[in-house]
């Protein structure tokens, strides 16, 4: 790996430098494989273990001088907050989020194990890779630079490493913001994880999709209620029946295509560069012909349901007073009410809803300084970039954050290879990062730190 000597006085106050201090270019891989060694698994069950890599990254900010603080919500369930001085005291900080946790990998499926870190093919392999231990090392990476060189960003900026965030952040970014919101209260502005990569379109044009709007979250569980009984008699009032006949009418319903601000501007940039006049009455399948990112935007264009779990009966011979169905549901912003109107208009009265995890639908305009130096720091490494907004049809702490009031963008830098399958990676098999994407990721960051 390439190191950069430092010959700089200590800019730290004291702390003692390596000999040799690598730049945050040459030591991201590094940071990035150390921390995919770290089995960060949140099974959802309350049962994660962020202490370890918490304790990583708190050291790693400590060793350079920035002072670390470590906030448990429950016992091994860590977050580490940190703030960096800027040059303008009266502008508001800049917070920068990423979550410490990843989703369970059978190793069983992966080409190689997936907490090796390992480095093959010039990716570095791991579940996290791209969600998001790739943007924990870039930011890591940049703000270990700026305080090793002594350089000082424009603006404070808070950074905040977060546990739990695979399982709603409620032991996370919602605790923290539910308890310690002194630590972001000033916070305008924030960037994290899911936007800010690359999707090339031709020789000369590659777009950008930075996350301005994520979809509200509505989990459900549906019940039915009918007659107990003895499964050889007539039954006009069973459970399974009924319910299984609100479950299809539910999954099989289509929702109302609805254009959102951010969804718009996003199909009118995507068009203009494809060449494609969008046609708003068979967006659909427009839509489905635009390759890896389909599934992804096609989820963006209205409410969605998918039923997911069914519960009922213990016995074949025994009629079931109660059937029981999971539904995951997911709104558009602005569109929470409607939801909930068309989810009572299709499941009618006799099936009782409740939300079992129901979280807001956020959105930002595409404007402002920020947004500015986005797009300014990506075409600087990138000429033929384009930044353009994007909706994610997932959550992420970005949720939490904006109950604070905060502007939040998904901006985790990244050039990648064309034909990698970049949304397939999420909590899929054989999760990786190109290398040279982390490095280009930590020059945009870097640029974009000293612009934003
Ligand atoms: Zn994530």
């Amino acid at each position: 790996m390439p190191s950069v000597p430092s010959s700089s006085p200590d800019p730290t106050g004291g702390i003692r430098l390596p000999v040799s201090a690598p730049d945050a270019e040459g030591e991201v891989v590094e940071l990035c494989r150390d921390l995919l060694r770290f089995e960060s698994v949140n099974r959802g069950n309350g049962d994660g273990h962020e202490r370890p890599i918490a304790e990583y990254v708190a050291a790693k900010l400590a060793e350079v001088g920035i002072e670390p603080t470590i906030l448990e919500s429950e016992p091994g369930r860590t977050s580490v907050v940190a703030r960096i001085e800027g040059t303008d005291p009266s502008r508001a900080p800049l917070l920068i989020h990423g979550h410490l946790d990843v989703v369970p990998a059978d190793a069983s499926q992966w080409r190689v194990s997936p907490f090796s870190g390992e480095e093959v093919d010039g990716c570095l392999w791991g579940r996290g890779a791209v969600d998001m231990k790739d943007m924990d090392a870039m930011t890591l990476a940049v703000v270990r630079d700026l305080a090793r060189s002594g350089r000082k960003p424009p603006r404070d900026l808070v950074v905040a490493f977060l546990a739990d965030e695979e399982a709603g952040g409620v032991l996370g970014a919602r605790w923290l913001v539910e308890h310690h919101p002194d630590l972001f209260a000033d916070c305008t502005e924030a960037i994290g994880e899911v936007g800010g990569f690359s999707y090339t379109v031709s020789d000369d044009l590659r777009l950008y999709l930075i996350e301005t709007a994520e979809k509200g979250l509505g989990w459900m569980k549906l019940t039915a209620s009918g007659r107990a009984g003895h499964g050889s008699m007539i039954s006009e009032d069973n459970a399974v029946t009924a319910l299984c006949e609100a479950v299809a009418r539910l999954g099989r319903h289509e929702f109302p295509l609805v254009l959102t601000p951010t969804v718009r501007v996003f199909l009118n940039e995507l068009g203009e560069a494809l060449g494609v006049e969008f046609d708003l009455d068979d967006l659909q399948a427009t839509v489905s012909k635009l390759g890896p990112v389909a599934r992804m935007i096609g989820a963006t264009l209205r409410n969605t349901v998918n039923p997911t779990q069914l519960q009922a009966g213990e016995k074949v011979n025994v009629i079931p007073g109660e059937a029981t169905a999971y539904v995951d549901g997911r709104y558009l912003p602005g569109q929470e009410e409607e939801f909930v109107r068309q989810l009572d208009e299709i499941l009618g009265p006799d099936i009782r809803r409740e939300w079992v995890v129901h979280d807001d639908a956020v959105e930002t305009g595409f404007d402002g300084a920020l947004v500015e130096a986005m797009g300014a720091s990506l075409r600087a490494e990138d000429p033929i970039a384009r930044a353009v907004p994007y909706m994610l049809s997932g959550g992420t702490d970005a949720k939490s954050f904006s109950r604070l009031g905060i502007r939040c963008f998904g901006f985790s830098p990244l050039l990648l290879p064309a034909d990698l399958d970049f949304s397939g990676m999420f909590h899929g098999v054989d999760e990786r990062v190109p290398v040279e994407s982390l490095r280009f990721g930590v020059r945009v960051l870097d640029r974009f730190l000293r612009a934003c």
